[in-house]
């Protein structure tokens, strides 16, 4: 069996050279263990700050050690009541082939109910980040305009589309070229899109928004952040649930330097953790998985085939090489 190590911290942005592929065995099931053939793994924005040595909400990736992360895979050998050879579980060793996983870690997932891999993406941790992160933190209403960043991404395309469907007066969303703005608009039903890197974020916004916006989901920070600031209507709500443009820099980025119109506009800027929302979960399953059903929520996929080309994929999806979920597929 193959798993990838983190083999150097990287400063700024990461390289090829930061990772290795190495040869590992997978030891026999202990009582309550399952081993698990690895179908498909999870790389994601969060596993960029696991590979600086800080303390954070989820603890940094050992150096010359297997990384983790989220994986979907078929049990092979169990010693753990409830799991058999063939059942397919959603657990967290993933950057490598074979797992040697607790069954108390591991969920049991049906294929017959989503395919797979969308327990990584649309039915799990980024569905659930944008389904909590819309309604409970940014307290999204029925006639709210809505803007969300990295709107092509497997978060905030979810953003977008709930929105859409919870009946929001207008969705607007920004990405990074012409490609995902026209897929925002004219695949997932949002009102408006632009290109981030076509100019300035708040003349765009401004245009898209003429009216101004009531919720701001944030997956990016720095410049996204400031435009929508200047943009948010009075009692508006910033979600604050990533900085992916701040994510490589060396020295901590300055804020955004309209902070006091939070006053005036007596704005909420929160940040959040998806864990926190557990209890929205079998709500989010129904309605979600009623959507996929029914077809009113797309969900695109963009995947890595083989193990071999984890580390790659994991540096596309820092510069934006994929539209929705990022997978590997082995
Ligand atoms: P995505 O699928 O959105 O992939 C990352 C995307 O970020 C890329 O596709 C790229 O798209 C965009 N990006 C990269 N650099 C920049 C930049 N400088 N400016 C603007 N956009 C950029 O990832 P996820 O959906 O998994 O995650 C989205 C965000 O949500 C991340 O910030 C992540 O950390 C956060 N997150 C937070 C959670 C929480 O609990 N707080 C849980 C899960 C995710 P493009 O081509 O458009 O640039």
């Amino acid at each position: 069996s193959r798993e990838w190590h983190l083999v150097a911290r990287p400063q700024g942005w990461p390289k090829p050279e930061d990772f290795a592929l190495r040869e590992a065995t997978v030891s026999e099931p202990g009582e309550g263990q399952i081993v698990v053939r690895n179908l498909y793994l999870s790389v994601d924005p969060y596993m960029r700050g696991r590979m600086n040595d800080v303390k954070s909400y989820v603890p940094p990736f050992q150096l010359d050690r297997p990384m983790d992360g989220g994986a979907v895979g078929e049990v092979v050998a169990s010693r753990a009541e409830g799991f058999a050879p063939g059942d397919h579980v959603l657990h967290g060793l993933g950057w490598r082939e074979y797992a040697l996983v607790d069954a108390q870690r591991a969920v049991k997932v049906d294929a017959a109910v989503a395919p797979l891999s969308s327990y990584l993406g649309v039915m799990g941790m980024p569905g659930m980040t944008a389904y909590a992160g819309l309604l409970e933190v940014g307290s999204f209403k029925e006639g709210d305009t809505v803007f969300v960043s990295g709107a092509a991404g497997a978060v905030g395309s979810m953003v977008g589309q709930v929105a859409r469907l919870k009946g929001a007066a207008r969705v607007i969303g920004s990405a990074g070229s012409a490609e995902k703005v026209r897929h925002l608009t004219e695949e997932l039903g949002f009102d408006a899109a632009f290109n981030y890197k076509d100019g300035p974020v708040l003349e765009q916004l401004k245009e898209a928004a003429p009216d101004g916006i009531d919720v701001y989901f944030d997956n990016v920070g720095g410049e996204h952040l400031e435009a929508a600031i200047s943009v948010l209507k009075p009692h508006g709500r910033a979600v604050l649930c990533g900085a992916i443009a701040q994510y490589n820099d060396t020295e901590p980025a300055p804020g955004p330097r309209n902070l006091g119109q939070v006053i005036g506009k007596r704005l909420r800027l929160q940040g959040m953790i998806v864990s926190d929302h557990e209890a929205l979960r079998p709500q989010f399953f129904t309605e979600v998985g009623g959507w996929l059903r029914s077809g009113e929520l797309a969900h695109r996929e963009t995947v890595v085939k083989g193990i071999e080309g984890m580390g790659e994929a994991f540096l596309g999806l820092l510069r934006g090489d994929n539209t929705g979920k990022m997978i590997v597929g082995l």
